[in-house]
């Protein structure tokens, strides 16, 4: 049980944890059902919303504890209908989320971040370039979820249809709050959002890709590749010189042995860097051993990085080969062009 306290908030608290603090308090046990339901159904952040609870209760329960919702700070559209969102944390850091629409495909994507900065320096990345501040806590990844929700019905009066953890962190290294927001997000008493439609996406740390195997919350992978080599992959992503290629490669396969998803591969599309027809083959050799997905992305530039997307004939060049050797190949254009699409880029900014 955590002990209440009016500065803690009250969505810290587990189901268990809130009927034991209405029993202490000597309060109805369906009323602990009722403050869930606001709370993780309603998107409620204060008490006084709280209609059907006697005010009594109301001011005992803002008595022992607090709200700490994300705010709403600034907003970028771009021309394509990408709509990237800067919110202020309640301890003045900050972080961004992203809602890509496809209308014509019926398909609105939430890209959530998870972390204060990252620790996990990949070149390429802006907020690889900040530190790593803290985790978010479970509330406030559900809260980016909440808020661009509300932002995708009041556009498109569609709700969401897939999230995403892509954003800023790295998802497996902040476990504890991701699982407990995909428990949140998913629970019949909560979002109800179906984890089919969720996927983490990780740089690759092969211990965390075992035990979300065994945790198994129902939910895709998505591994950031973008080089199918250990030499080229150390010199982009350090994570890798821990966690090379054949390391990684066991865990996902365990991970695909375990849940039965097809696991997606990210790969940036950089200019004379991993679009060679090399680096083409390599990266087929790479889907082989369990049912993968190849998503080529184009990069957005980031300030300070020297590296730049694949001209269109590269790329087109590297997706034929890929093709050529049965490769299961998708291309996401680069969204937000005109905007600050980048990871990070918008939350660093001043
Ligand atoms: S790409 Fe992801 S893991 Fe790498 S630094 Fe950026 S946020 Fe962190």
């Amino acid at each position: 049980m955590i002990a209440p306290a009016a500065s803690l908030d009250i969505r810290q608290l587990r189901r268990e944890d809130l009927d034991t603090f209405f029993r202490d308090q000597g309060e109805k046990s369906f009323r602990a059902g009722q403050v869930w339901q606001w709370i993780w159904q309603k998107g409620a952040t204060d008490f006084a919303a709280m209609s059907n609870l006697p005010l009594s209760l109301r001011e005992n329960l803002a008595r022992h504890f607090h709200f700490y919702p994300i705010r709403p700070d600034i907003e970028q559209v771009s021309t394509d209908g990408t709509v990237k969102r800067r919110f202020a944390l309640h301890d003045g850091h900050r972080i961004e989320a992203v809602l890509i629409p496809v209308p014509e495909e019926e398909r609105y994507t939430v890209c959530v971040s998870c972390q204060v900065g990252c620790s996990l320096t990949c070149s390429f990345c802006a907020t690889g370039q900040m530190k790593r501040v803290r985790n978010l806590e479970a509330a406030e990844i559900v809260d980016q979820v909440r808020m661009v929700n509300e932002r995708c019905l009041a556009t498109y009066g569609r709700p969401l249809t897939n999230i995403v953890y892509m954003g800023m962190g790295e998802p497996l290294l902040a476990y504890a709050p991701v699982m407990a927001s995909i428990e949140r997000l998913t629970a019949p008493d909560g979002m109800g959002f179906s984890p089919k439609r969720i996927t983490l996406s990780t740089a690759g740390i092969a211990k965390m890709i075992r035990k979300l195997a065994d945790d198994n919350p129902r939910v895709n992978l998505a591994l950031s590749l973008h080089a199918a080599d250990d030499a080229k992959r150390n010199t982009v992503m350090p994570i890798n010189e821990q966690n090379n290629l054949a390391v990684l490669m066991d865990a996902l396969e365990m991970f695909y042995r375990a849940t039965g998803n097809r696991i997606t591969y990210e790969y940036i599309a950089f200019q004379q860097f991993n679009d060679h027809p090399e680096d083409a083959r390599k990266l087929a050799a790479l889907t082989r051993r369990f049912p993968v997905r190849v998503n080529i992305i184009e990069y957005n530039p980031v300030e300070g990085v020297d590296m730049i997307r694949s001209d269109e004939k590269r790329l087109d060049a590297f997706v034929a080969e890929l093709s050529r050797l049965g490769v299961t190949v998708t291309v996401r254009r680069s969204r937000g062009k005109d905007i600050d699409a980048a990871c990070g880029q918008l939350a660093n900014k001043g």
